[in-house]
């Protein structure tokens, strides 16, 4: 760099890039096991894309009928077009459930039903006895599931004294003799540069069009709802 770029230097444990779900679910976490934790995020955390998401979460709860993570698996498996890394989504269709209950706990405000349980609603693909009968395994707050889950996510984050940095755009990642050493950041506000030492760096920065990759359940494309840790 030029020396006329005033450079601000930063010291976290881990550094997160994205608050989305997927970036404000690993900058609590962090934060919760007690490491040093900052969120580098481009837009404001309660707008990043996840606030659009109105159908809902799936997990295989059985509140509205019966349901089995079988099931939930043969219909991701199913709607990866066969694309989808089978072991994640093994682990993604187990752990739906106690994630989902995880964020009831965390004080996420879910619709419920009559006898006050998580209301679930039948959405696209999700069937049971493997495409015989119509799921209802939708997890929804009304029709801002996103948003609920997003002001959840961060208020939690805050409590945990997690810092964030927002409307700072991640450049370029510090590499060292093959390892992620941290991250170069624009202040937009300020048009200063931000350079954040970390032990580790994890992305979590959305999808991106057309690549698949892995698989983050209905959605594979590269990133969409995942955390990825650089290394
Ligand atoms: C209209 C709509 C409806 C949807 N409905 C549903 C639904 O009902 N159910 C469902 O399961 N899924 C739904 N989805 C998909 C789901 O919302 C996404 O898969 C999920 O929200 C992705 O979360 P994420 O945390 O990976 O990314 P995002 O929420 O996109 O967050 C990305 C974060 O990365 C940050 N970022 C990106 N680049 C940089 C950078 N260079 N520097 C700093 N920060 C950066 C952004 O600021 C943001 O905070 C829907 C999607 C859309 C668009």
């Amino acid at each position: 760099m030029t020396k006329s770029y005033e450079i601000v230097d930063h010291t976290y444990d881990v550094v997160v890039v994205g608050a989305g779900g997927a970036g404000l679910r690993a900058t609590l976490g962090l934060a919760e096991a007690g490491l040093k934790t900052a969120c580098v995020t481009k837009v404001f955390p309660t707008r990043s894309h996840t606030v659009a998401a109105q159908g809902g979460v799936s997990a295989s709860l059985g509140n509205m009928g019966e349901d089995d993570w079988r099931w939930h698996m043969y219909d991701t498996v199913k709607g990866s077009d066969w694309l989808g890394d089978q072991d994640a989504i093994e682990y993604m269709v187990r752990e739906a459930a106690p994630a989902i209950l995880e964020l009831e706990h965390y004080g996420m405000p879910f619709s419920r039903t009559e006898d006050g349980r998580i209301y679930q609603r039948p959405f696209g693909g999700m069937t049971t006895h493997y495409g015989e009968g119509i799921a209802q395994r939708t997890c929804a707050a009304a029709d801002r599931t996103g948003h609920a889950m997003l002001h959840t996510l961060y208020q939690q984050s805050l409590r945990e004294h997690a810092e964030f940095f927002i409307e700072y755009f991640a450049l370029d990642l510090i590499m060292e003799d093959g390892s992620c050493r941290g991250l170069m950041a624009w202040n937009l506000d300020d048009g200063t540069i931000h350079r954040f030492r970390a032990q580790m760096v994890i992305i979590a920065t959305g999808g991106y069009g057309r690549v698949y990759f892995s698989c983050t359940g209905a959605h594979t494309q590269t990133g969409d709802g995942n955390a990825m840790v650089a290394r």
